[in-house]
């Protein structure tokens, strides 16, 4: 084993997320984000033992550039020499990879091959990819990507009931996302529990700004809620998720958006924002829907509601419920979202124990039903950039 460290890397269009990695221990010694790409006004900003620093990409304000910022400060730090491989998130691989690899000229085809199931996500995930290949010369690459890990889901969850030869023709199906989060999260549940992961009927229910949740039984996805595109599945931040599909030709006929502005109605002006006609955050929501807010109390309600409804469904997939695992920054800090959907499925056999609820926060796991519960509802922290390190370090021989 080496002690080399991993740069894990996470493109948007506009912007580039940056950590290093130790691999042994998940401690980032540096983190950056990128902002503003392929604008002037372009900067990057640096974490490093507590300090941050920003510096202005005026000379080259790209992914390129970014990168190149990056490597600048690991030789400011003594750190460049010390990165062995670097890791990328990579959202798409449709149906052409259900593990990490090592990146070559194939991967980059099929990457590029998958752009239309993920034409926001997978140029942008090149970009980073090739930027990475310039600027650190010689170092392998590994994609490690967000629907591999749903590749194990059976024909019947991920087939939509719309004429085959879409499938055929254009590959069109289920495929979900978060994939990198559930496989840590769930080899750690099982890890925290002290139980064998295979032998547990697992759902994860991962709430972050986008929120999906998933069945695992025999240690494998069996079904997620995210489908086609993220759109799809539970109320996110400004995500509608499920909707009559028709909805888009009611809105076009009555108000004469066209798809793009209704896709975009439903991406990013729905969900809690759309609801609550207030904020997308969590945390803004349930503060004031203590206080009374109508639209808040309502957004709250709905997320919830749905949530637990997607619990009992996924506990269809999953053959039953041992255990329930909540993560990301919802699931891993609100006690109100829990108790609700908890509130809902006490007929799962899930039973509240609201003091270990309440002290469940702050990247702390733990048990938050009670010792008498028929099944278990757990908070476990996720940690994708460790995931990706792993998988990196792993597949780079170091
Ligand atoms: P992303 O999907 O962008 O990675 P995160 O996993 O960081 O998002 O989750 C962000 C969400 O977590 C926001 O809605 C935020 O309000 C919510 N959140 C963070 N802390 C709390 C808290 N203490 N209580 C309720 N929600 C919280």
């Amino acid at each position: 084993m080496s002690d080399k460290l991993i740069l894990v890397l996470n493109c948007g269009s506009s912007s580039l997320k940056g950590a290093v990695v130790n691999k042994d221990n998940g401690d980032v010694l540096l983190s950056c984000l990128a902002e503003k790409l392929n604008l002037p006004d372009a900067y990057i900003t640096f974490k490093i033992n507590g300090n941050k620093e920003r510096v202005e990409l005026s000379d080259a304000p790209n992914h390129t550039g970014a990168v190149g910022a990056l490597l600048q400060e690991l030789k400011k730090h003594g750190l460049d020499s010390r990165i062995g491989a670097i890791g990328h998130r990579v959202v798409s691989a449709g149906e052409e990879y259900s593990e990490s690899v090592l990146i070559d000229g194939k991967v980059i085809d099929a990457i590029e091959r998958c752009i239309p199931l993920a034409p926001l996500h997978n140029p942008a995930n090149l970009l980073g990819i090739r930027a990475a290949q310039e600027i650190f010369k010689g170092l392998p690459n590994v994609a490690v990507f967000d629907t591999a890990y749903h590749q194990t889901m059976p024909e019947h969850a991920y087939t939509y009931a719309i004429p085959r030869k879409y499938y055929r023709e254009l590959h069109l199906r289920r495929y979900g996302f978060h994939g990198t989060s559930y496989r840590f999260v769930a080899d750690e549940t099982a890890r925290f529990l002290g139980k064998d992961l295979k032998s547990l009927r697992l759902v994860i229910a991962h709430l972050g700004n986008g929120a999906s949740i998933a069945a695992i039984k025999n240690g494998q996805s069996q079904d997620t809620s995210m489908g086609l595109t993220p759109l799809e599945g539970l109320v996110m931040g400004t995500r509608s998720g499920d909707i009559d599909a028709s909805v888009y030709q009611f809105l076009a006929d009555n108000t004469g958006m066209g798809i793009k502005e209704i896709t975009d109605v439903l991406n990013k002006q729905s969900g809690l924002l759309g609801i609550s006609e207030l904020s997308n955050d969590c945390r803004t929501i349930e503060e004031e829907a203590a206080k009374g807010h109508e639209g808040a109390k309502l957004a709250l309600e709905i997320f919830t509601y749905r949530l637990a409804k997607y619990v009992a469904s996924m506990a269809v997939a999953a053959g039953g419920l041992d255990v329930l695992a909540f993560t990301g920054g919802i699931g891993e800090n609100s006690d109100v979202v829990r108790a609700k959907v908890l509130g809902y499925c006490e007929f799962l056999g899930l039973k509240l124990d609201n003091n270990a609820n309440l002290a469940a926060r702050f990247g702390k796991a733990g048990v938050i039903t009670t010792a008498d519960s028929p099944a278990v509802a757990v908070v476990i922290p996720t940690n994708e950039e460790l995931m990706i390190a792993q998988d990196t370090a792993l597949l780079s021989g170091l």
